[in-house]
């Protein structure tokens, strides 16, 4: 055993945050199994989409949105909640 390695109560308990605003340092895209997929032509603007995604990962543009799949974690609530079926959850190929 190593003397060098920290003992367990100098790790972080599991879910605090250390650090204030470092949401974006951590590229959550990589849990994904799913992925959204936006169809423009069915897409009506209405922003549900945006309004309901935990996870900040939907931009909204000036008529319409677009996923940034860095922080996307493909839980579908975007696809569950689009009144326009406009969102289909697709297997994610890696
Ligand atoms: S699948 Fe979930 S995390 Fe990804 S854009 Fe939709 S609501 Fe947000
Ligand atoms: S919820 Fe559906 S219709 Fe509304 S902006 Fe998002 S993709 Fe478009």
């Amino acid at each position: 055993m190593s003397e060098s390695k920290p003992g367990w109560k100098s790790i972080p308990i599991a879910g605090i945050l250390l650090e204030p605003g470092s949401a974006m340092k951590y590229k959550t895209g990589s849990w994904r199994a799913f992925r959204p997929v936006i169809d423009e032509e069915k897409c009506i603007g209405c922003f549900l989409c945006w309004i309901y995604c935990p996870d900040g990962a939907v931009i909204r543009e000036e008529k319409s949105v677009k996923i940034n799949y860095d922080y996307c974690k493909g839980c579908g609530i975007c696809a569950n909640e689009c009144p326009a079926k406009a969102i289909t959850m697709v297997e994610e190929k890696r």
